[in-house]
C-alpha cells in the first residue's frame, strides 16, 4: 500500500517533534525536510513541496510560541493544514439532486478504468437506494459491452447496450431517453477511451455529449502516472466540460501523491478514488478525512487502545486449540465477543466465512452489530454444564443434531425460530471446518508469519481447501485467493494482524 508508505513517513517525521526535547529552528527543519523528501518520492510535484515548506515555516514563529506541548501541537496542526490544502481543488463537486433524472457521463483514456469504475458509481448509489442505471456506449473496444454488462449483472444494475450499432451517440441517446422515461435517478454513461489523446476520441467524446446533455462530466485518471495528471487533466479539460475527476488504482502506485495533488493543481474536484479492483474499492474523497486517514490520526491512539484491551495474551488458550484444529461454540461466542469490542468491525466480520456478502451488502454496522448480537444471545441460552456442555464441545453441532429438542429450547430461552438456531449451527460448523483444516497442517501455528512455517504448495493446497468451502460469493469478497491468503495470515495472527488490516490503506 504505496500511499500508507507516504502517511507512515510523514507521521514518523511528525513524531520526531515529540521525542525532541526542544523544538527549535534546527528540529523544524529536520522535520520539514523528512516530510518534503516523502512528499517528493510520492512524486508531489517540487514546486508544490516547496510552498508547503514555506508555508509551514511562515505560520511558525518559533520566537513568540509558548513552549513545550503546545508548539509541537501548533507545528503539527500546520503541517496537516497545508497536505489537505496540498489535495484541495478549492472548487465545489457537483452532487445529484434526488428525484431527478441525473445523466452522469464518464470520459477517460483506455485502460484508466472507465467501465470499472462506472459500476462502482452505480454499485455506490444503489446502495444508497438511488434508482440507478448503466448505458455503454463503448463500441470501440472489443467486448466493452460484455464487460459492462457482466458488472452490471453481479450487482443488479438496470443497463443498456448494443451488439450491433456501432454510433456511440445512438446508443448514448437511446439509452438515456430509455431510462429517463422509466425514471430513473442516477444515469451513468460508459464510453470509449483511445491509448492517447487523440482527435478522434475527443471529437466522439463531443458528440456523444452534444447528444446526451449530461449534467455531470467525469473524468476518470488512472494514478500511476503521477503528477503527469496535471497536463492530461488539463487536456480533456479543455475540451469537454469536465465537471469531476475520479482517480483510480490509488491502490497500488507510488505516485499516487503525486496524482492528487496535480488534480487538485487543475482546481478539478476529485469526487471519489478507486483503491482496488472490486466493486467497492471504492471512496467518496474528502480532503480532511483522507489527510486524517493517510496519518493514521485520530483514530489510531482509539484502536491501539482497543487491542489492548482485549487482552491477546489470554487468548494463549484459544491459541493452542487452534493448533489441534479445535474449535467450540464458546470460543466463536468469545471471538464475537471481542469483533464487537473493536467496534468498527465490518472489515473483520468479512473474514470470517459465510459471513461477508450478507453483513456486507447491507452496508450497515449497526445491523451488522445487532445480527451479530442476535447470534450471542441465541449462545446465552446454551449450556456450559452438566454431562454435556453445548458450549464446549468441541463438536457443538453434533450435540445440538444429535437432540433436536436441544435446539427447541436455546430457541425458546432466546426468543428466536429453531431456524436461526440451525443457521448459527451451520455458520459455527463452517467456522470449526476451516479451524480444523488450518491445525491439520503441521507447523501452521508455529508463531511468526504463517508464510514462513509452511511451504508454497502447502500454502497453496490450504486455500484451495477452503476456497472449496467457502460460499464463492464470500470469496470474491475477500478479495478472491490473494485476499483469503491476507485473512488467513491475519487469523494466525489473531486480532492484532486484523488491526492492522484495518489501519490499511484500503480499509481507510
Ligand atoms: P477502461 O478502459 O477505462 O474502461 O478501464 P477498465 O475499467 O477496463 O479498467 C482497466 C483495468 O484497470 C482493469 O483491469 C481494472 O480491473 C483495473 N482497475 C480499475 N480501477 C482500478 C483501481 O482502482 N485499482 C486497481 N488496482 N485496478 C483498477
Ligand atoms: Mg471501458
Amino acid at each position: 500500500m504505496v500511499l500508507a508508505d507516504l502517511g507512515r513517513k510523514i507521521t514518523s517525521a511528525l513524531r520526531s517533534l515529540s521525542n525532541a526535547t526542544i523544538i527549535n529552528e534546527e528540529v523544524l527543519n529536520a522535520m520539514l525536510k523528512e516530510v518534503c523528501t516523502a512528499l517528493l518520492e510520492a512524486d508531489v510535484n517540487i514546486k508544490l513541496v516547496k510552498q508547503l515548506r514555506e508555508n509551514v515555516k511562515s505560520a511558525i514563529d518559533l520566537e513568540e510560541m509558548a513552549s513545550g506541548l503546545n508548539k509541537r501541537k501548533m507545528i503539527q496542526h500546520a503541517v496537516f493544514k497545508e497536505l489537505v490544502k496540498l489535495v484541495d481543488p478549492g472548487v465545489k463537486a457537483w452532487t445529484p439532486t434526488k428525484g431527478k433524472q441525473n445523466v452522469i457521463m464518464f470520459v477517460g483514456l483506455q485502460g484508466s478504468g472507465k467501465t470499472t469504475t462506472c459500476s462502482k458509481l452505480a454499485y455506490y448509489y444503489q446502495r444508497k437506494g438511488w434508482k440507478t442505471c448503466l448505458i455503454c456506449a463503448d463500441t470501440f473496444r472489443a467486448g466493452a459491452f460484455d464487460q459492462l454488462k457482466q458488472n452490471a449483472t453481479k450487482a443488479r444494475i438496470p443497463f443498456y447496450g448494443s451488439y450491433t450499432e456501432m454510433d456511440p451517440v445512438i446508443i448514448a441517446s437511446e439509452g438515456v431517453e430509455k431510462f429517463k422515461n422509466e425514471n430513473f435517478e442516477i444515469i451513468i454513461v460508459d464510453t470509449s477511451g483511445r491509448h492517447k489523446q487523440e482527435d478522434s476520441l475527443f471529437e466522439e467524446m463531443l458528440q456523444v455529449a452534444n447528444a446526451i446533455q449530461p449534467d455531470n462530466i467525469v473524468y476518470v485518471m488512472d494514478a500511476s502516472i503521477g503528477q503527469a495528471c496535471e497536463a492530461q487533466a488539463k487536456a480533456f479539460k479543455d475540451k469537454v466540460d469536465v465537471a469531476s475527476v475520479i482517480v483510480t488504482k490509488l491502490d497500488g502506485h507510488a505516485k499516487g501523491g503525486g496524482a492528487l495533488s496535480a488534480v487538485a493543481a487543475t482546481k478539478s474536484p476529485i469526487i471519489f478514488i478507486g483503491t482496488g479492483e472490486h466493486i467497492d474499492d471504492f471512496e467518496p474523497f474528502k480532503t480532511q478525512p483522507f489527510i486524517s486517514k493517510l496519518l493514521g490520526m485520530g483514530d489510531i491512539e482509539g484502536l491501539i487502545d482497543k487491542v489492548n484491551e482485549l487482552k491477546l495474551d489470554d487468548n494463549e488458550a484459544l491459541i493452542e486449540k487452534l493448533k489441534h484444529g479445535q474449535f467450540t461454540l464458546r470460543d466463536m461466542y468469545e471471538q464475537f465477543q471481542n469483533i464487537m469490542k473493536m467496534g468498527p468491525f465490518s472489515q473483520i466480520l468479512g473474514m470470517i466465512p459465510g459471513f461477508g456478502t450478507d453483513f456486507m451488502s447491507k452496508g450497515n454496522e449497526q445491523e451488522s452489530m445487532a445480527r451479530l448480537k442476535k447470534l450471542m444471545t441465541i449462545m446465552d441460552s446454551m449450556n456450559d454444564q452438566g454431562r454435556v456442555a453445548e458450549l464446549d464441545s468441541t463438536d457443538g453441532a453434533k450435540v445440538f443434531s444429535k437432540q433436536p429438542g436441544r435446539i427447541q429450547r436455546v430457541a425458546r430461552g432466546s426468543g428466536v425460530s429453531t431456524r436461526d438456531v440451525q443457521e448459527l449451527l451451520t455458520q459455527y460448523t463452517k467456522f470449526a471446518q476451516m479451524v480444523k483444516k488450518m491445525g491439520g497442517i503441521k507447523g501452521l501455528f508455529k508463531g511468526g508469519d504463517m508464510s514462513k512455517n509452511v511451504s508454497q504448495s502447502q500454502m497453496a493446497k490450504l486455500n484451495q481447501q477452503m476456497a472449496k468451502m467457502m460460499d464463492p460469493r464470500v470469496l470474491h469478497h475477500m478479495g478472491g485467493m490473494a485476499g483469503l491468503q491476507s485473512m488467513m495470515r491475519q487469523f494466525q495472527q489473531g486480532a492484532a494482524g486484523n488491526m492492522k488490516g484495518m489501519m490499511g490503506f484500503n480499509n481507510m
